[in-house]
């Protein structure tokens, strides 16, 4: 579960996220709506605990990133953990991961099979092609078994096979019981991917309902 508490990002004179309040419940996909520039990466990068809320607070199961005891194993992201050193292979890559995060070195395999890149272990995350990329942190995001997914734009530059690949995940993760946060501009990936839908502008909440109170108008 994640939990925002007037939560509040200013970048100098702008207003990036403005009074955010809102819970993210486990066994849904929540889809988190907005132009580009609503404030959705930095509202996300603060869950992770990658940026510092101006105020207001962001929890994961309860409690701020930094006081999680095993960040990786609480919440998965593409954000944090989806660069890999174009030099290093994907396993080593994800090695390395699981390592730093006292992940046993068994979960990489485990991960890599589930992300469909098992024969593409020893290859150079720099000769991936983008859909192989987004595997790859998809992989990484996994690593720690997470029950709270953050998925900031996932489907952005995935061709139509890998968007499906992805939904199909997704909405599989939800049904496991997982909490997950969604991003995205385009209301046509919502309305095929999301329960609900927490809807913002201009760094403030707009609307936050399920998706079939969005959906019944058009
Ligand atoms: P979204 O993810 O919805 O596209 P962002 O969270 O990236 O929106 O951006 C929200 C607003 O905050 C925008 O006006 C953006 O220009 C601004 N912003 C984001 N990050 C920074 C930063 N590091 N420094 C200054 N302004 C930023
Ligand atoms: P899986 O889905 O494969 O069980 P987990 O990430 O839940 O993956 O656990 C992987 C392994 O890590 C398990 O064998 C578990 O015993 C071990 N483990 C669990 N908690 C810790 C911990 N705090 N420190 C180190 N290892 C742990």
């Amino acid at each position: 579960m994640i939990q925002l508490n007037g939560l509040t990002k200013r970048y100098g004179a702008t207003l990036a996220v403005d009074d955010l309040s809102f819970t993210v419940r486990p066994g849904l996909v929540t889809g988190f709506l907005g132009p580009n520039g609503a404030g959705k990466s930095t509202t996300m990068r603060m869950i992770l605990g990658l940026d510092l809320p101006t105020s207001g607070t962001a929890t994961v199961l309860g409690r701020a990133h930094h006081e999680l005891p095993h960040p990786l194993r609480a919440v998965g992201s593409l954000l944090e953990a989806g660069a890999a050193h174009p030099r290093r292979t994907a396993y080593k890559h994800l090695l390395y991961l699981a390592q730093t995060n006292r992940l046993p070195a068994s979960r990489v395999d485990e991960v890599l099979g589930l992300v469909g890149l098992a024969d593409a272990a020893g290859r150079r995350a720099g000769e991936f092609s983008l859909g192989m990329g987004q595997r790859l942190g998809i992989a990484a995001a996994l690593l720690g078994d997470p029950p709270v997914l953050l998925l900031d734009e996932p489907v952005n530059g995935l061709d139509p096979e890998g968007v499906l690949w992805i939904r199909t995940l997704i909405r599989g993760w939800a049904a496991e019981g997982r909490t997950v946060l969604l991003s995205s501009h385009l209301m046509s990936e919502m309305a095929l991917t999301a329960d609900r839908l927490v809807v913002i502008g201009k760094g403030r909440l707009i609307a936050e309902a399920e998706i079939g109170e969005f959906t019944k108008e058009f």
